[in-house]
């Protein structure tokens, strides 16, 4: 039974009971229309005021400035690594074009134009990756591949400083951040080795120019768990499988300062002469965001269960996202306090200054055969009703995930049975 149930997974992830009873509901008929919500039309009113409260609720939820745009997209966290790629470097030719052309009068010529543009991103651009887990990895890796690794610049690999595996996040001083950077990008949680950046990082902080740093962050297991400093960042994306909702819909909330009408990426014809990737349309924020977020198909179910976790959300909290901080701080702390306590029988994987919240993993050496002890370790939690506490394939282990749905009762639980299974 659902009840006997606590769910750890990593995403797809837990959501509230009553949530999905609404929307089992809503499935069938919605509002008393005689048909479902997956079945009403994207382009219906109904639709549209789906998705325009989820929006704004989770602006509220948030305090998301409205100097921000809300898109909802698909494609994952996967589709944003590329989108972010695509659409900050259309900025980046576009602002370089424009200040060529500050420059050179009005009359310069195409030729001289895209031959000096050759020059500036063959010397010049520059994609910034701060590789602090798996994630954020995978993310360079897609920078490499669209763009070639000479643009690619792993601006940190946090594997370096702890021989050779994530855990770790080294200084900021030893980061080699590059001028001008087209994007500087960031994962705040890194789901399959357990690091979340503790704070903002000093070296990124506005400012206060148009040239301050291009900032992306990737809160695919985060959202919605910690106060954002909003402002730091052009685009923030995730998923919705984790904290929002089921999974089906992307989140991306960029500033409109990136967007029509204050910068027009640069034309499809300019970027092919470059030799620079063209977006694809559905991963072209420019056209998301005219289209409010309908330009094609969108799944206005997902948007909806989003929207109710949102409304669920702020009755809980009064103080919105900073009562959904402390409760997620305190879930993640009496976790960890019992790992802590038992340094023979388990090991966490993460550094103690940047230990996620979200995401708790650990290695289980009670007896010293690894292996051994985290079958049982598992074979017991299910029998307990602790179910998806495996860690990723890519690096094993033990992984709590610990996302807003989880209740502080089901995280009990797990305290009770990491304490017994230490002392038996
Ligand atoms: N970023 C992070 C931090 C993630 O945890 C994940 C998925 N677990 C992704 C990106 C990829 O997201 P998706 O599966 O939605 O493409």
């Amino acid at each position: 039974k659902r009840e006997d149930i606590t769910y750890f997974g990593a995403g797809p992830a837990y959501l509230p009971s009553d949530v999905l009873a609404t929307a089992a509901g809503a499935l069938l008929n919605y509002e008393e229309t005689g048909l479902g919500v997956a079945e009403h039309s994207h382009r219906s009113e109904l639709a549209t005021n789906i998705l325009n409260s989820m929006k704004a609720d989770l602006a509220e939820f948030l305090d998301i400035p409205d100097t921000y745009e809300i898109l909802i997209m698909q494609g994952g966290g996967s589709g944003e690594f590329s989108a972010t790629i695509y659409n900050l470097v259309a900025v980046w030719v576009e602002k370089r074009r424009k200040q060529l052309v500050r420059e050179r009068g009005e009359n310069v010529s195409e030729e001289e134009l895209v031959k000096e543009l050759q020059k500036q991103v063959q010397t010049e651009l520059r994609l910034d990756y701060l590789v602090t887990g798996s994630w954020s990895l995978k993310a360079s890796q897609e920078a490499a591949r669209l763009l070639g690794p000479e643009y690619v610049n792993v601006a940190l690999d946090a594997r370096t400083a702890n021989e050779g595996k994530f855990g770790k996040i080294p200084e900021e001083s030893t980061w080699k951040l590059s001028q001008k950077a087209a994007l500087v990008y960031m994962c705040e949680n890194e789901t399959v080795d357990g690091v979340e950046f503790p704070r903002f990082p000093k070296a990124l902080e506005p400012t206060g120019s148009e040239d301050g740093p291009i900032v992306v962050g990737d809160f695919s297991s985060t959202i919605l768990s910690r106060r954002i400093p909003v402002e730091n960042y052009s685009i923030i994306f995730f998923g919705a499988q984790k904290n929002l909702g089921v999974t089906g819909i992307t989140v991306t909330i960029i500033k409109k300062s990136l967007l029509p009408p204050t910068i027009s990426p640069a034309a499809p014809s300019l970027l092919r002469k470059l030799g620079l990737p063209i977006a694809p349309v559905i991963l072209d924020y420019a056209t998301i965001a005219k289209n409010n977020s309908l330009y094609n198909t969108l799944s206005i179910f997902d948007v909806y269960v989003a929207g109710q976790v949102l409304k669920k959300l702020l009755a809980t909290f009064p103080d919105k996202v900073d009562g959904q901080q402390a409760a997620a701080e305190r879930k993640a702390a009496s976790l960890y306090a019992v790992l802590d306590a038992y340094p023979d029988v388990y090991r966490v994987v993460a550094d103690k200054s940047v230990r996620s919240r979200m995401n708790i993993c650990f290695r289980v050496t009670k007896g010293g055969n690894v292996d051994e002890a985290e079958k049982a370790f598992l074979k017991g939690a299910v029998e307990r009703g602790l179910t998806g506490l495996k860690g990723h394939r890519s690096v094993g282990g033990i992984r709590a995930s610990n996302y807003n749905a989880i209740p502080e009762s089901g995280v009990q639980k797990l305290a009770v049975y990491l304490k017994e299974y230490a002392t038996a």
